[in-house]
């Protein structure tokens, strides 16, 4: 859950507001590091199942487990599934690119046909660079060390999860589930799951370079809140009292300046502050195993109205802020430290704070806190008369544009609409959709690399391409190969826009992000922005999407869902949302409409909007077994027609990867797709002509 309550800070600063514009889309560099853990199967897919024994349950309570003790260690995590429920292989690989996390680990447990095997083994991409093999070995060694089963090593294989990821991934084997001599009385042993569970994150905490074990230190003072929180410490409340609440520790800041600190273990905290006179208060912060945090406190004296969540929200355009003193003072290399002069802190953007973090659970109370926020932007409106010192107005200035993909919005805002109920699109019955022509292609780069994800341009006559790791991108035109750009991530998903210009995520952009980077098709740089257009759509905390059309933010939660991506259509009249477990739905925009295309995956609009294109796959929970591409078609909300969805290819191989070019006036447009490894470029006809 998010929490900063009382602490949210709102600025209406014309400069910030205009600083901020640039960077609204998410692209944050988070300071924790960020894990997802991905448990096998769930739902209706069990996984292996033997010796009373049901994988899909098993590795569920080890991954519950594993996310516990790294949280412990101050380690973000997101899992992939925490309930029994099914969620698609390119969904969950998905979803960790989405948040653009740091480290990918599937849990699986093992099984074999004829006699039971014994064992652990962990497993990696075939194209998997070192650090997947370095985390693969560190797991596959703790793994092996706490359970004692045959070492069965570090081995590779295209597994969907490890394939799609875009960052470090294995997956892990712990046992053989159907071997009930051995291994499965490990599986089905509580205690055995949990020394699992550490072991594991023995071998992550070392692959991250955490030290565990190092206690950090979690400091700040109490104050009494002027209405701008940690943008004026200047009246302190000595006596105060502190208390952890986790722990039950408690300290009273009894000098003159109201200071506290506690010695803890790296985790999360409550801190809650109480002082005579005052509304206590409390707020959360994450403490790192050897480095200090700030936590400072303020507090409203009881005699002031506390922000009411029930006032309704401002017509202005508003920028909600952190505090800046919940700096983790961790040194890192990319982190600019910057002192804050009201509070006589080190504080570095970013690091820690509640508002800029993703939350791995659903935060029903941001709205409160958004709204809370407005109150204090009304109070700090009529009170700007204050004037904060330049030095003050360019710290917060850094602050909201690394952070403003968090908790920040433009007026008007719309808060939680109400929820469509989806229409569900199923396939036409009929033929499939002509196609005109075809031409199979291998496109490997100069060492033999075969290139994938396919994204073809508007015109047709270009693809795009990554390297299987998705570290590099090429522009595969009239025959000739060129290299875009050789950073993380840059090769997934990456946009068409402009004249010949190419947009890729920028290493630390989270794959729901803007892209931050634009490229010329002969992979010269080019200071274009995409998120400067005014139009976007994407995924905010895993349960919230945003829609910014032309100034106006609208915010879209149509289901209960956790979020893998989102998109405008080029026309502006659908936003598509890719969830976890609802798969790919289109809201229509007009009259709120909201299509349900089901469980498929790779969702991609053609330039005009007028199509979708998406894959759908059945896999038997680590590789893909079928997967055919379909062709949505979007009519306008003033049409009769609703949405219609045809089959595009569906032969016996496995088809993935579409992408679609604009559809002429003929009806034809091209069509990329992966099939078996190779790429097929394709003309079709959506019309019988
Ligand atoms: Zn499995």
């Amino acid at each position: 859950m998010r929490a900063c309550p009382s602490f949210v800070l709102a600025f209406v600063l014309a400069l910030l507001a205009l600083l901020a514009a640039p960077s609204i889309a998410p692209s944050i560099a988070m300071a924790q590091p960020l894990i997802v853990i991905d448990a096998g199967h769930g739902g209706s897919d069990p996984g292996a199942v033997g010796c009373s024994l049901e994988e899909a349950n098993v590795v569920l309570d080890v991954s519950t487990r594993l996310r516990t003790e790294l949280e412990r260690a101050g380690i973000r995590v997101a899992l992939t599934r925490d309930v029994d429920e099914f969620v698609g292989l390119s969904a969950r690989a998905a979803f960790a690119n989405s948040m653009s996390a740091d480290g990918f680990v599937s849990v699986h447990s093992n099984a074999n046909s004829g006699t039971p095997a014994t064992g652990t083994e962990t497993w990696i991409a075939n194209s998997a660079g070192a650090r997947s093999l370095e985390l693969a070995t560190l797991l596959q060694a703790q793994m092996v060390a706490s359970w004692g089963l045959r070492d069965r090593g570090v081995k590779r294989a295209d597994f969907v999860v490890v394939r799609d990821t875009t960052m470090p991934a294995a997956l892990t084997e712990l046992a053989f589930t159907n071997n009930c001599a051995t291994d499965a009385t490990r599986l089905g042993s509580p205690t055995d799951r949990q020394a699992m569970a550490e072991a594991q994150a023995r071998a992550i905490l070392e692959w991250l370079g955490v030290m565990p074990g190092m206690n950090g230190t979690l400091r700040g003072v109490v104050f009494e809140d002027q209405g701008v929180g940690t943008m004026d410490l200047s009246v302190r409340l000595p006596g105060a009292m502190v208390r952890i609440v986790e722990t039950g520790d408690t300290a009273t800041g009894d000098s003159p300046d109201a200071a506290w600190l506690f010695d803890l273990p790296a985790g999360t905290y409550t801190v809650e502050a109480s002082a005579p006179g005052h509304t206590t208060a409390s707020r959360t912060c994450d403490v790192t195993s050897g480095g200090t945090t700030w936590c400072s406190i303020g507090l409203f004296p009881t005699s002031l109205p506390v922000p009411d969540a029930s006032v309704p929200p401002m017509p202005d355009a508003f920028v909600v802020v952190e505090d800046e003193d919940a700096g983790t003072v961790t040194p890192r290399p990319d982190a600019a430290s910057l002192e804050s002069p009201d509070a006589g802190v080190v504080a570095r953007p970013n690091a820690g704070d509640c508002a800029c973090r993703a939350s791995t659970r659903r935060g029903g109370s941001a709205w409160m806190l958004v709204v809370g926020g407005l109150v204090i932007a009304r109070v700090l409106r009529r009170r700007r008369a204050i004037g904060l010192a330049v030095a003050t107005s360019a710290t917060l200035a850094v602050m909201v544009s690394s952070c403003t993909g968090a908790e920040s919005t433009q007026a008007p805002l719309v808060t939680d609409e109400a929820v469509p109920e989806p229409i569900v699109v199923r396939v036409v019955e009929g033929p499939p959709i002509r196609i005109v022509s075809e031409r199979e292609l291998l496109l490997t780069t100069s060492d033999g690399t075969a290139l994938t994800a396919p994204i073809i341009s508007p015109d047709g006559r270009t693809l795009l391409l990554a390297t299987p790791d998705f570290a590099a991108l090429h522009a595969w035109h009239d025959g000739a190969l060129t290299t875009i750009c050789e950073t993380q991530h840059c090769g997934h998903e990456p946009r068409f826009f402009g004249a010949g210009l190419v947009a890729t995520r920028t290493p630390e952009q989270s794959a729901s992000a803007i892209p931050g980077d634009a490229y010329t098709l002969d992979g010269q740089p080019s200071t274009t922005r995409l998120g400067a257009h005014g139009a976007m759509a994407f995924v905010e905390d895993e349960d919230t999407v945003r829609v910014r059309i032309d100034g106006q933010t609208r915010t879209l939660r149509a289901h209960d869902d956790r979020f893998v991506r989102a998109e405008l259509s080029p026309d502006r009249r659908f936003v598509m949302i890719w969830g976890l477990t609802s798969g790919v739905s289109l809201h229509r925009l007009a009259d709120d409409r909201v299509f349900a295309l089901g469980v498929v995956g790779d969702p991609h609009f053609d330039p005009s909007g007028r199509a979708l294109v998406f894959d759908r796959t059945t896999d038997e929970g680590h590789t893909l077994l079928t997967g055919d591409v379909f062709l949505a078609e979007l009519p306008s909300s003033g049409e009769s027609r609703e949405i219609t969805v045809r089959p595009l290819f569906t032969s016996e191989r496995l088809e993935t990867h579409a992408s679609l070019s604009r559809i002429d006036e003929r009806g034809h447009a091209h069509v990329a797709i992966e099939r078996d490894g190779a790429i097929v470029i394709a003309e079709i006809a959506l019309s019988a002509d």
